[in-house]
């Protein structure tokens, strides 16, 4: 497994965030994630927020305000989400003082390069529902592309290979190879599972331990139940697993506990990870 120092904190309606220090990305901007990160947010420069409930936007403002100094901080949003357009006008005239940062509206499959090799996609999924082509609501991928030497190549010494990169070019010798590092699922209900292939790290959200939960649409949107999400992760066979998001009603023990029953039924072998209710993990995958 790509091993990846992931901070983070998601309780359902409260506040969700989860920092990539490495990368400086920060997946979902709620309330509290500045107070929490400290001097560690001025690492982040790449901010990807999934949708506009307030419990994924609510800390926006103060990370730009202690942060944007250096007016280098990116904002991505969901394209047809009206609210980023107010936020950024608010913010630049509530804090003058602050350069302005880059806001970027991002479609579904829209990938952004974050240095050399290293992107984020991000793509659409069901948690507000709306017709196929508005965008209101995303999930991102983390990944590397990289380029390998075309298996007809193989065997060929160096010298050559410089040669037939001279005369043909990268494109002929050479094919290109993604790499998952991270998925985050944001807020979505369990559907197709072929999103999350090849996946290295996958955080998902699992809001509800049993039906119940879901029924609440116009309060929570479309949402995760904690074994749908299990037996998804059984065919998708992540490295890892981290569970976030959670209902604030179950206490800790509960949500271990049920985690497990289904870990067992599905023979589930990865490690998996928690993101309690209430709680900011510092250390997620216990690096
Ligand atoms: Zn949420």
């Amino acid at each position: 497994m790509q091993q990846i120092k992931l901070t983070g904190f998601s309780t359902a309606l409260f506040s969700s965030w989860y920092f990539l220090e490495e990368y400086g990305i920060l997946f979902d901007a709620g309330d509290g994630v500045t107070a929490h990160l400290l001097q560690k947010a001025g690492k982040i420069r790449h901010i990807f927020i999934s949708h506009a409930d307030r419990d994924h936007i609510t800390g926006l403002l103060q990370l730009l305000q202690l942060n944007g100094h250096a007016g280098n901080l990116r904002v991505y949003y969901p394209k047809d989400s009206g609210s980023f357009p107010y936020l950024k006008d608010f913010s630049e005239k509530f804090d003058p003082h602050v350069p302005p940062s880059t806001w970027i509206p991002l479609d579904d499959e829209t990938e952004i390069e974050i240095k050399q090799n290293l992107f984020v996609r991000a793509f659409r999924n069901e948690h507000i529902p709306v017709e196929q082509h508005i965008i209101k609501s995303l999930s991102f991928e983390l990944f590397r592309r990289k380029r390998k030497l075309k298996a007809e190549f193989q065997g060929r010494s160096g010298k050559e290979i410089e040669q037939l990169r001279h005369q043909h070019g990268q494109e002929y010798i050479t094919y290109s190879l993604k790499e998952n590092l991270l998925f985050y699922s944001a807020d979505t209900p369990v559907d197709d599972y072929s999103k999350w292939e090849n996946a290295n790290i996958l955080i998902h959200e699992a809001t509800f331990l049993n039906q119940e939960g879901v029924l609440d649409l116009a309060k929570f949107g479309k949402h995760s139940v904690l074994k749908n999400v299990l037996k998804m992760a059984a065919e998708v066979q992540p490295k890892a697993l981290v569970l976030g998001h959670f209902s604030k009603r179950y206490s800790d023990e509960i949500i271990i506990e049920e985690t497990q029953k289904w870990v067992e039924e599905y023979q589930l072998q990865f490690p998996i990870y928690w993101v309690l209710p209430g709680k900011v993990n510092y250390n997620i995958l216990q690096l």
